[in-house]
């Protein structure tokens, strides 16, 4: 099996468009193995190799994809969110024990602040635009290490180092190694039947495991192209679709959302793009909107389930001819995937209970955290199971239902109310857009149900109408106490909404 980002990337043909870019030449795969050659040549000329870790910092873009892959196969990377501010850029280098980091040429910002403080070597990256997208050079600014491991990253180095989206609790460092990476983007070009023809327009973040993997490796592992856009835009999306003419996109339920919105009036975009799927992953997709989706667009929704300790993918729902189930997030694709007793150490046979998985792309276990690694894993069965967090079930087709986080399942005087089942109840009412459901504290029973509602465009609903709505569909106790009309719900960086903190948020707490 490919255990190596390097050998993953061998299998291509080398004339093959591998990475593309709004108004740039495509890079070839040859181009790219040419670029991943001068990179660790220029690692190894700063003092930088196999097993340092290496910070990256670029804005969103070809150069970002095409550095995470070059770099990955000489040294360690670590992407960083570039909107971070000092104190953020500071607690990251320190927490990842970084050795060099990689900034714009002409980058002023804090993280080169921070880096100075660290000591870091810092590597200058530049680019002309007139170059194939994703072809850059690496030019080390003032000191540089003195020596380096130049030796090829083996199955058990690691390749990534990221900090989870920090949605439940401080971010946690998941290392994950060649091996688990390899495993999970060749587990989603399987899931995805990727080929070679297909093109993926990337415009998830590139510091986050979903568009690393899910985009970015997931193609290259198909001898596939990656189109990368400077970030999300929903305005812009459509004339993406008409340029870069993918086959597919990933995003995360949000996206979808705005991109939904703006459909009405870009039909005939819509009626001549060749997408032959579109899938969601990395927060609950509602029913509605899948099926929104999915008859807007003429293609196959496909919901995927996905972790940063997982190496992004879990579960996905099968193409067709299988049935995509509109609030299911799949079938096991890629790890064994299991349902366990929230607090014993044992799997369950059937019902509800934690979701826990077991497989290659699973990392070995969080950094320098035992206590969260003695909690999330254990043995059974002879396997080792890592816990997710989340609450779910199976069905007899094996198809995977969340019904929440487990921290984010509100506790109601002892009545556990699924606030993803309330989320969905609402996303029915006509006038409803967008829903959060949440914990609001309270005085006798710890917490009550509240959410949070955006309105579709011109629909009007008021608190009363939609707590009505709710009444006839779910039990007293459900039904949401406080509904907070807003124009739009806080998210986390990554595009998450976050239940945990809304209510303090928002003023109810
Ligand atoms: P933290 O672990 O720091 O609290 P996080 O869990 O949000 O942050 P990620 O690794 O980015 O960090 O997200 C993984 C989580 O996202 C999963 O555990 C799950 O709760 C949620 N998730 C991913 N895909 C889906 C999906 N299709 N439906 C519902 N939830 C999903
Ligand atoms: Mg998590």
């Amino acid at each position: 099996m490919t255990q190596t980002l390097s050998a993953l990337l061998a299998a291509a043909n080398p004339e093959a468009p591998a990475i593309g870019a709004p108004d740039r030449p495509w890079l070839t795969y040859a181009g790219l193995a040419a670029q991943s050659t001068v990179t660790r040549a220029a690692l190894h000329g700063a003092g930088v190799g196999r097993g340092d870790r290496v910070a990256i910092v670029l804005p969103n873009g070809p150069e970002m994809a095409s550095a995470f892959v070059c770099i990955a196969q000489g040294a360690v990377t670590a992407p960083l969110n570039p909107a971070y501010k000092l104190d953020e850029f500071d607690f990251y280098l320190s927490d990842l024990k970084a050795k060099a980091i990689v900034l714009p040429a002409s980058y002023d910002g804090p993280a080169l602040e921070a880096a100075e403080k660290h000591g870091l070597v810092v590597l200058r990256l530049d680019f002309a635009s007139t170059d194939p997208a994703g072809s850059f050079t690496l030019t080390a600014e003032g000191t540089t290490a003195a020596s380096a491991d130049t030796a090829m990253p083996d199955a058990d180095d690691i390749a990534l180092i990221l900090h989870t989206s920090g949605t439940t609790s401080r971010p946690k460092i998941v290392p994950l190694l060649q091996r688990n990476v390899a495993a999970s983007a060749l587990h989603i070009q399987q899931s995805l039947a990727l080929e070679a023809g297909d093109r993926c327009l990337n415009m998830m973040p590139l510091f986050h495991i979903h568009g690393l993997i899910a985009a970015v490796s997931a193609s290259l592992a198909a001898g596939a192209s990656v189109w990368c856009a400077p970030g999300f835009d929903a305005v812009r999306f459509f004339g993406w679709l008409d340029t870069a003419r993918p086959s597919w996109y990933t995003a995360v339920p949000t996206m979808h959302q705005t991109i939904l919105q703006r459909a009405p009036r870009n039909a005939d975009i819509i009626a001549r793009a060749p997408l032959r799927f579109l899938r969601s992953s990395s927060a609950s997709l509602p029913a509605q909107v899948m099926l929104e989706l999915a008859a807007t667009f003429n293609a196959p929704v496909i919901e995927a389930y996905g972790m940063t300790e997982a190496a992004h993918q879990m579960a996905s729902n099968p193409l067709p001819p299988r049935a995509q189930k509109p609030g299911a997030v799949g079938i096991a694709a890629g790890p064994q995937l299991r349902i366990a007793h929230e607090v014993e150490n044992h799997l369950l046979d059937s019902g509800i209970g934690e979701v826990v998985i077991s497989g290659p792309n699973v990392t070995p276990g969080y950094e320098g955290n035992p206590d969260a690694n003695a909690k999330s894993f254990f043995m059974a069965e002879g396997l080792r199971w890592f816990r997710t967090g989340d609450q779910g079930s199976l069905d007899d087709e094996g198809y995977l239902t969340l019904t929440g986080r487990l921290k984010e399942i509100i506790n109601r005087g002892g009545e556990k109310i699924s606030p993803l089942e309330v989320d969905g109840v609402l996303m029915d009412h006509p006038a409803v857009q967008q829903v959060v459901t949440f914990a609001m504290p309270h005085d006798k029973l710890g917490e009550e149900v509240a959410a949070a509602v955006v309105l579709r465009d011109g629909q009007t609903a008021d608190e009363a109408a939609i707590r009505a709505f709710a009444a006839t569909r779910l039990a007293a106790f459900k039904v949401p106490r406080r509904i907070v009309i807003l124009p739009e719900i806080p998210k986390g960086a990554t595009g998450k909404l976050q239940r945990i903190g809304l209510a303090q948020k928002l003023g109810l707490a």
